[in-house]
């Protein structure tokens, strides 16, 4: 059982600080941002809406690059003793066509006990926390050297830099037409559930096996599973949503699944599900006036090949040292070059997602590969490591910020 998260000050208390970087979101990004600033030594306000710890919609696999980025933190010892299980195989259905893939690396841990770890990890470096608290970033006049977030109750709180960490909820930056965000038009939901089997379940559905991503792919989306510490299930899926529309989040999964042969039975029915915004969105700007976006606010791509975490773990690292360096002085031009650096960064791997995401529309398509993957794993085997495997060097020395956009010259 995880211990409640309380906030470590009050909200007039906060209010009446003048804060380095208010951090808006304690998810993945949010709470290593904030750890890597505060083993600066900047005064760090997280600022989470949630009461701590929040479950999440998500697959709940880390790849090889997301616990590489973990263990560059030091977080992944305390990751990995909550428990969880290592990923050694990928088993895909689409219709009667079925695959069995080996997986390189990754683990299943679910994303309540993670994120606990992580918010933590960031208060014990000195970072402060306020929790069950929504905020919106205000307008900023672009003379202005503090930058303000507003709350439901109005207090006001004021920090050198934002950092917008708010995962895929449009908010929370007003109106502003260059922070804007573009969703795409035929972009999937999320849905996810997460449970612990009783004894009669066990006996009356599909036993699912520990270390593996078992994903059923039909006409209408895309449902994966994984079991996590403790036994429990942990389903995550992008559906259209007009098929939720129709036949209620449990039930889409349900015929999903069944549609490829396998049958979770009641358990998943009892099960309570969450959904998401609509997944697929992009940000021309990743910045603005002493504001950085960073994790899946900045942009984010439908979840199938489970690079989300990996992609936020990566961008929260690589934005400490920009947000330390603005926080003694501020370029203008911050916000054009942080965009350009996470299009460096996750460009490549993004767009790669999108073209998946576009063929996944087409089932005749997804089950003739899942066919040949079957015929041929050593294909399927190299498509998932260049998956799990890619990822930047350029972030080798950027933690926790000695090698700042300064050191490139690119700022002051
Ligand atoms: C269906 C699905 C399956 C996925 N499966 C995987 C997977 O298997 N592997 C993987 O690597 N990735 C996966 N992802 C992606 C992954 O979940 C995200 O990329 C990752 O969580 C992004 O982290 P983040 O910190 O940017 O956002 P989040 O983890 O969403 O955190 C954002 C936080 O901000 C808070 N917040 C929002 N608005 C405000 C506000 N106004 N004020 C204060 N707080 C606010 C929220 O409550 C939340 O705690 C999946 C996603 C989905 C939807």
């Amino acid at each position: 059982m995880l211990t409640k998260l309380e906030s470590t000050l009050s909200r007039p208390q906060a209010a009446g600080s003048q804060w380095d970087v208010i951090v808006v979101g304690a998810g993945v990004a949010g709470s290593l941002v904030s750890l890597g600033l505060a083993r600066l030594g900047r005064r760090i306000l997280l600022i989470e809406r949630a009461e701590l710890p929040r479950p999440k919609v998500c697959g709940a696999c880390l790849n090889s690059d997301a616990i590489d980025g973990l263990r560059r933190a030091g977080v992944w010892p305390s990751i990995e003793a909550i428990g969880g299980h290592s990923l050694h195989q990928y088993s895909i259905r689409a219709g009667t066509s079925r695959a069995v893939l080996s997986l390189p690396g990754g683990h299943a841990v679910s994303r309540l006990a993670m994120d606990h770890v992580l918010t933590k990890s960031a208060l014990t470096a000195g970072a402060e926390l306020l929790t069950d608290t929504a905020v919106t970033i205000c307008q900023a006049t672009s003379d202005g050297d503090v930058r303000t977030a507003i709350d439901n109750f109005g207090n006001r709180y004021h920090a050198k830099v934002m950092i917008a960490a708010n995962g895929l909820t449009s908010k929370p930056v007003s109106n502003l037409a260059e922070e804007q965000v573009v969703v795409d038009a035929d972009s999937r939901i999320g849905l996810g559930a997460h449970w612990t089997p009783d004894e009669n379940d066990r006996d009356a559905t599909m036993r699912l096996a520990e270390g593996v991503i078992y994903m059923a792919v039909g006409q209408h989306g895309y449902v994966g599973m994984v079991l996590t510490e403790g036994g429990s299930v942990n389903l995550a899926a992008a559906v259209d949503r007009s098929a939720v529309q129709s036949s209620g989040p449990a039930g889409v999964c349900d015929q999903l699944l069944r549609s490829c042969g396998w049958d979770l039975g009641n358990s998943m029915l009892r099960a309570g599900f969450r959904g998401t915004q609509t997944l697929t969105r992009r940000r021309a700007l990743a910045g603005g006036h002493r504001l950085f976006f960073a994790g899946d606010s900045s942009g984010y791509v439908e979840p199938f090949t489970g690079e989300g975490m990996a992609w936020a773990i990566r961008a929260a690292m690589a934005v400490v040292p920009w947000a330390d360096a603005s926080i003694d002085a501020w370029r203008t031009d911050s916000p054009v070059k942080w965009t350009s650096e996470l299009k460096r960064l996750l460009g490549k791997q993004q767009r790669r997602c999108r073209l998946i995401s576009k063929a996944l529309r087409h089932p005749t398509l997804v089950r003739h590969t899942v066919r040949t993957l079957s015929r041929f794993p050593s294909l399927g085997r190299f498509a998932v490591e260049q998956i799990q495997r890619e990822r930047s060097t350029t972030l080798q020395d950027r933690w926790p910020g000695n090698c700042g956009p300064g050191a490139n010259g690119d700022a002051a």
